[in-house]
């Protein structure tokens, strides 16, 4: 199976293991370059974007990590996450940096104070097994203001105050969600990332 690196710097890591074992590939932990340089694919966890951006800085991994990115690897990145992969980032703290990878500009903290954390279905494109909404779990989470000519959309918010934001997209093998599927128990989305590290073989 291909091994599949979570970032364990800060964040539901364990949560994202384990649901990549149970998907069919190896999670393995990545703290160091050589395990960045080891995997097939690499996952960043939610958590506090400005935790792991510090931790990156003093693991010295950034450079690691955005060469990977540049060369193909692929990543999925949840919640802290999309953060961490936008190319532009709105509402960080002063210095925070970002890997890139994604042209899309991400807000952070975007849902506000009434609807911090709420759980919603959404329709995602693209997904393994067809139609059924996805659950989702957003946890003081970013949306995505604006995309690039090469980012395909795959869920936006349905209903409610921030219906019609961008909560999910795909740049080439870069997947991107606002949400947790790895607290929600619907793997589909962690499914669809292993097939595009299986398709890269
Ligand atoms: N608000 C967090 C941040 O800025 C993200 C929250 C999450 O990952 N659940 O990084």
């Amino acid at each position: 199976p291909p091994a599949i690196g979570v970032l364990a710097l800060q964040g539901d890591v364990r949560e994202h293991v384990a649901a990549l074992d149970t998907c069919g590939a190896r999670g393995v932990l990545v703290r160091r370059e050589r395990e960045v340089e080891a995997v097939d694919g690499l996952v960043i966890p939610g958590g506090e974007s400005t935790t792991i951006d510090k931790l990156l800085g003093i693991f010295e991994l950034r450079d690691p990590i955005r060469a990977a990115i540049r060369a193909g690897l692929p990543v999925y990145g949840s919640c802290a996450g999309m953060i961490l992969l936008a190319d532009r980032l709105e509402g960080g703290v002063e210095g925070q940096q970002t890997l890139g990878g994604l042209d899309v500009t991400v807000r952070r903290n975007a849902f506000g104070r009434q609807v911090d954390s709420f759980e919603t279905d959404l329709e995602v494109a693209g997904l393994p097994d067809g139609d059924l909404p996805v659950h989702a779990v957003f946890i003081r989470a970013p949306w995505v203001e604006e995309v690039g000519p090469g980012v395909q959309v795959l869920a936006t918010v349905g209903s409610g105050p921030a219906a019609g934001r961008i909560v999910a997209v795909r740049e080439r093998d870069v997947l991107a969600t606002s949400f947790h599927p790895e607290i929600s128990g619907d793997l589909r989305l962690h499914r669809m990332f292993v097939q595009i590290v299986a398709d890269r073989g």
